[in-house]
């Protein structure tokens, strides 16, 4: 639906244009991966799969021009050719899509890691996300990082291991209470080092990588999710908390019992 006409407009589009169609579709992609509401528009489409609309849009246009000028030359295409010309445009919009990644401003973590196997993670024909991989691979999730961020934890660190700045990265490479499953997920993807950028490649590889690193996620996250889950019950005991339950605000969250 908001490609409709989309021949028509496509060329015409600027920045203001462009901003009213990554809203709409920044939710359908989250929703897509069960990612969370803050995650931003072009790392929910890269990790999605789904071309943003302003270049789909180009990529109708593209196509309706063609299917004109054959219609205006009297000319008929074989099936091959036809294919051979969509593929075409398929590929210079993905390539026009990866250098609008590679500019992106928000939502590196995720995307710089995406890149260098983008076209295999586009055209993998297995390997579902779940919520747990998509709070690692985008760092919007269970992490006192985040957590710091959205006013939920009145300071980013690590609850596990005491260290200062609780990131995805954090997590997934140095924390030490994650060792054994760390261990695990490394031995599966034969690499010796989690970077999210090695984790892409390596998942893509078969479908054990890929669950090898479903149940690291599971195993973690969830983990960390029931000691926040602590930590929160712990905090509604607080009688301020009681008497201000439900506001989120830092200087409140400050005020509870030290951690
Ligand atoms: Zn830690």
């Amino acid at each position: 639906m908001a490609l409709y006409g989309a021949p028509i407009w496509a060329g015409r589009l600027n920045d203001e244009t462009k901003a009213l169609l990554r809203r709409p579709q920044r939710v359908i992609a989250r929703r897509i991966i069960r990612g969370y509401s803050t995650i931003g528009h072009a790392a929910a489409c890269a990790l999605a799969g789904i071309l943003p609309w302003d270049l789909d849009a180009r990529l109708l246009a593209e196509r309706y021009n063609q299917r004109m000028e054959l219609r205006i030359a009297d000319e008929r295409l074989a099936p091959q050719e036809l294919e051979a010309r969509l593929a075409a445009a398929k590929k210079r919009e993905r390539d026009r899509w990866k250098s609008q990644l590679e500019d992106e401003p928000y939502g590196t973590y995720t995307i710089g890691a995406l890149l260098p196997s983008f076209d295999s993670w586009l055209d993998r024909k297995s390997g579902i996300l779940t919520y747990r991989q998509v709070q690692v691979m985008t760092g919007h999730g269970c992490f006192g990082h985040y957590l710091y961020t959205i006013q939920r934890e009145p300071s980013p660190v690590c609850h596990h291991c005491g260290y200062e700045d609780d990131t995805a990265h954090h997590t997934t490479v140095e924390c030490p209470t994650w060792a054994p499953e760390r261990r695990e997920l490394e031995l599966v993807l034969n690499v010796d080092d989690l970077s999210l950028h090695n984790i892409v490649a390596r998942i893509l590889v078969s479908e054990r990588s890929w669950e090898a690193f479903n149940n690291f996620c599971e195993q973690v996250i969830r983990k960390k999710e029931e000691a926040e889950r602590m930590r929160e019950e712990r905090a509604d005991a607080h009688p301020l908390r009681r008497r201000r339950r439900g506001t989120r605000q830092r200087q409140f969250v400050n005020a509870l019992i030290p951690q």
